[in-house]
C-alpha cells in the first residue's frame, strides 16, 4: 500500500491522485471484492486480538475527509468483524465552549488509545489546519504554528508506544455532487444532510490546498499520512484494511507466555 502513502518532504498535489482508481485491486470488480474485504476483516479481528493481548501497543488510526467523503462507511465496513471491545471510535465536531477554553489538542490527547487497543478518530485534531484554517476561525500565525505542535504531540504519542495511521479519504467534487443528491433523496440519508456541507463544497479548492498542506507538513515515517482513492466505496474499504493490516503486521505482537506452569494442570 506504499503506493498510497505520502512521502516526507515531497509536497503533495491532490490533482495527481485519480479518486477514481483502483490500480491496487485492478483485476477486481465490486461483486469480487466482497471476498476479499471478509478474508482481510477475518486477519483485522486476529491481529486486534493480538494487540489487546501483547498489551504493550496502542493503534490510532485518523480519517479525515470532505463531506460524504465516506468516514463513516469506512468505520462501518472495515471495522465489521472486529471485537467492539478493544476498539474506540471517538468523533470530532464543532468544540464546544469548555473545548475552546483549553488548547486544541486537550480534548485529542484525552481520547488518544491507551495500550491494547485501537482508538479511531473519525475526524481529528487535523481539524484544527483544516476547517479552522478555511473559515479563518484563528489567525493564520496561529494555525500555522500548529503544524509543528501536531508533528510533537504525534511524536510523543509514537515514543510511548502508539502506532499511527492517518488516512485521507480522496473523493472527487462530481462524486461528492452524487452522494450529496442521493442524501436529499433518501430518506434514511436525508437526516444527515446539513445546509453546511454545501458552505464547504464551495469552497472544495480551499480545502483542497488546506489538506494538501496538512499533509505534507505532517507525513512523517512514523505517522505517515495514506491519501486512499474514495470514489469507489469497495475499493477503499480494501485499501484502507490493507493498510491498516500491514501497520499491524509490522509491529511484532506476540502472545504473552502464560504467567503459570500449565504443564501439571489436569483438567478432571
Ligand atoms: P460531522 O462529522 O458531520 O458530525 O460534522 C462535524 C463538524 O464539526 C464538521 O463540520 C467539522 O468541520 C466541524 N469541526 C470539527 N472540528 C472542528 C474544529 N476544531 N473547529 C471547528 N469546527 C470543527
Ligand atoms: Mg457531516
Amino acid at each position: 500500500m506504499d503506493a498510497y502513502r505520502v512521502a516526507e518532504g515531497t509536497g503533495l498535489d491532490l490533482r495527481t491522485i485519480d479518486p477514481g482508481e483502483k490500480t491496487a485491486f485492478a483485476d477486481l470488480k465490486k461483486s469480487s471484492s466482497l471476498n476479499v474485504l471478509a478474508s482481510y476483516r477475518r486477519r483485522l479481528a486476529d491481529l486486534q486480538r493480538l494487540l489487546w493481548a501483547d498489551g504493550s501497543r496502542s493503534l490510532l488510526f485518523v480519517l479525515q475527509a470532505m463531506d460524504t467523503g465516506g468516514k463513516d462507511g469506512t468505520i462501518r465496513k472495515v471495522f465489521t468483524g472486529v471485537n467492539p471491545q478493544g476498539v474506540d471510535v471517538r468523533g470530532f465536531g464543532v468544540p464546544s465552549e469548555r473545548e475552546l477554553d483549553h488548547d486544541y489538542l486537550w480534548r485529542v490527547h484525552t481520547q488518544a488509545p491507551p495500550r491494547g487497543r485501537i482508538g479511531i478518530f473519525n475526524r481529528s485534531h487535523y481539524e484544527d489546519v483544516l476547517v479552522v484554517r478555511v473559515l479563518d476561525l484563528v489567525p493564520e500565525e496561529q494555525w500555522r504554528r500548529r503544524y509543528g505542535h501536531i508533528r510533537d504531540f504525534e511524536r510523543m504519542l509514537i515514543d510511548e508506544g502508539t502506532v499511527i495511521v492517518k488516512v485521507m479519504l480522496h473523493i472527487s467534487k462530481e462524486e461528492q455532487a452524487r452522494r450529496l443528491r442521493s442524501r436529499l433523496d433518501d430518506p434514511a440519508k436525508s437526516y444527515k444532510f446539513n445546509p453546511s456541507d454545501l458552505d464547504s463544497r464551495s469552497r472544495w479548492d480551499e480545502y483542497m490546498a488546506a489538506y494538501e498542506e496538512a499533509i505534507s507538513e505532517t507525513t512523517t515515517v512514523d505517522a505517515p499520512w495514506f491519501v486512499v482513492p474514495s470514489d469507489r466505496k469497495w475499493y477503499r474499504n480494501l485499501v484502507i484494511s490493507k493498510i491498516l493490516i500491514e501497520t499491524l503486521e509490522g509491529l511484532d505482537l506476540t502472545y504473552p507466555e502464560p504467567e503459570h506452569d500449565l504443564s501439571a494442570i489436569v483438567i478432571e
